[in-house]
């Protein structure tokens, strides 16, 4: 029953194109009666997961003080990145303000969480304000580090072939303006991922992907390479998936260059250098060596890390991730291990997998149920599988339906319909057209 719950619930998120709203629609979970509260709810950040998660504690709670906080007053659509990048989308596309997604119930404060005592259960703003909570849901997503890179910068990007999508709208439609020029002129283009956790992981073989058929279509054949550079010894974290990107490189002439971390760029000789990383075949031990690849458009994803404020409050994990800080939490509900009061949600929680939109949707349900058991003195039950989702574009009109678990189990919301490993046009649509309306929706609380 709660599994076929869930496969509804997912069509609901992913379905939009194929029909599915209607479904969303009428077959969206009973709401409960609201519970009376005084509890004072504090959510830091108001992207994907702080939003839906304050919508959704409004149609839950009454009485409860809701109060949200992010310094940035524009709502980011991140999943729109990667079309505005590829000249597919203005990017205005990707932009809304974040008091338009909120109901009156909701208190936003216009700043950045600066601290949290965890003891005290207090959360310090920058502009000096405390705020005491009953319960505090950390979701500021991850900082993108670009600083870690020498010789590159954020004012370099739609120049002199410098592209880096990640970094939010205006700098997606400034790459798009350094990689149209490669498309149209050709060269070599190089594609880069860091090796710390990311958000979306997916999106560093869409930008390849589509970059590379628009120059096939556009420059044309010969006139150009395509390198891809990743620090892990496989194109992504699940293995049937790795294998069927390994095969549409091969297929589409894409140079991969597996164990390369990117280190450094020299601009000016339009190089990067790689650290590679080797294993002695005789004595097993890892051999790294420095590499340099030329380019004429390169591709820059930062590492990623949690944000300063959680590190610094001792939220992190003390064993695991340590040079990226993300929150300790059980995988499963969310809470934290040793704050039961504080619950993380999207990009920055502790978990193995979910640093998706699609995941966020998944994550919120579960924080509702145990925020709203503990205030009614009670244990929750829904569980986080792991649920991550990316719509995998292969070309201008073409996607493959990836979803996925804690355990690498294909998850298709759609079997023996949309097969997940295939490029087709309506996985293509769901991602161009449909995701967008349901993300909306899970803002509002309702997808
Ligand atoms: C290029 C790209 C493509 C993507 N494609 C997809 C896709 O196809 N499908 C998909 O499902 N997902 C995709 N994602 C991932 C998705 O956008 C994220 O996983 C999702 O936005 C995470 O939600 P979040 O609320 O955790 O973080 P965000 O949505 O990033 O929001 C975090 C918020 O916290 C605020 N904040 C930061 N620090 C503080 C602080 N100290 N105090 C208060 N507020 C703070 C920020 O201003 C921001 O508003 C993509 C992401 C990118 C970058």
């Amino acid at each position: 029953m709660q599994s076929d719950m869930r496969l509804l619930g997912r069509r609901g998120f992913l379905g939009l194109a194929a029909g599915g709203a209607a479904v969303a629609a009428t077959l969206g979970p009973a709401r409960a009666a609201k519970v009376r509260t005084s509890a004072r709810i504090v959510i830091i950040g108001a992207g994907a997961a702080g939003t839906s998660m304050a919508n959704r504690l409004v149609e839950r709670l009454e009485g409860a003080t809701i109060t949200l906080l992010d310094g940035r007053a524009d709502h980011f659509y991140q999943p729109g990145l990667s079309l505005v990048a590829a000249g597919l989308k203005p990017a205005s596309y990707t932009l809304s303000k974040t008091a338009d997604w909120l109901p009156k119930e909701v208190t936003l404060i216009a700043e950045k969480a600066a601290a949290i005592d965890p003891d005290a259960k207090t959360v310090a703003t920058e502009g000096g304000t405390r705020l005491d909570y009953d319960f505090l849901i950390v979701a500021p997503g991850l900082v993108l580090d670009h600083d870690a890179i020498p010789g590159f910068s954020l004012d370099m990007v739609g120049t002199n072939g410098i592209g880096a999508l990640y970094a939010g709208p205006d700098y997606a439609a400034k790459t798009w303006e350094a990689a149209r020029k490669f498309t149209e002129e050709g060269g070599v283009g190089l594609f880069t991922r860091p090796a710390t956790e990311m958000k979306c992981a997916g999106a560093p073989l869409k930008h390849t992907f589509l970059i590379e058929d628009i120059a096939g279509r556009t420059v044309g054949p010969g006139k150009y390479e395509i390198h891809f550079a990743a620090p892990q010894p496989v194109l992504f974290s699940v293995p049937i998936v790795a294998e069927k990107v390994r095969m549409l490189f091969g297929e589409r002439g894409v140079t991969t260059h597996l164990q390369h971390k990117l280190m450094s760029i020299d601009p000016g000789k339009k190089s990067a250098q790689f650290e590679k990383t080797e294993v002695d075949a005789a004595t097993k031990a890892e051999v790294k060596s420095t590499v340099e690849l030329p380019y004429d458009y390169l591709h820059v994803i930062p590492p990623q890390r949690a944000p300063e404020v959680i590190r610094q409050s001792g939220l992190s994990w003390a064993d695991k991730w340590t040079d990226q800080g993300w929150v300790e939490c059980d995988m499963k509900t969310l809470r934290h291990l040793r704050y039961p009061e504080i619950f993380a949600l999207g990009d920055v929680a502790g978990v193995p997998k979910g640093k998706t939109a699609a995941s966020v949707k998944w994550m919120v349900p579960v924080v509702e149920d145990h925020l709203v058991a503990a205030i009614e003195g009670r244990e929750g039950t829904e569980v986080y599988d792991g649920y991550t989702s990316c719509p995998m574009i292969t070309r201008v009109g073409k996607a493959m339906l990836v979803e996925f678990d804690y355990n690498n189990n294909l998850v298709p919301s759609f079997p023996g319909l949309i097969a997940p490993l295939e490029e087709l046009w309506i996985s293509w649509l769901m991602k161009e057209v449909a995701l967008k309306a349901t993300y909306n929706a899970m803002l509002r609380g309702k997808a």
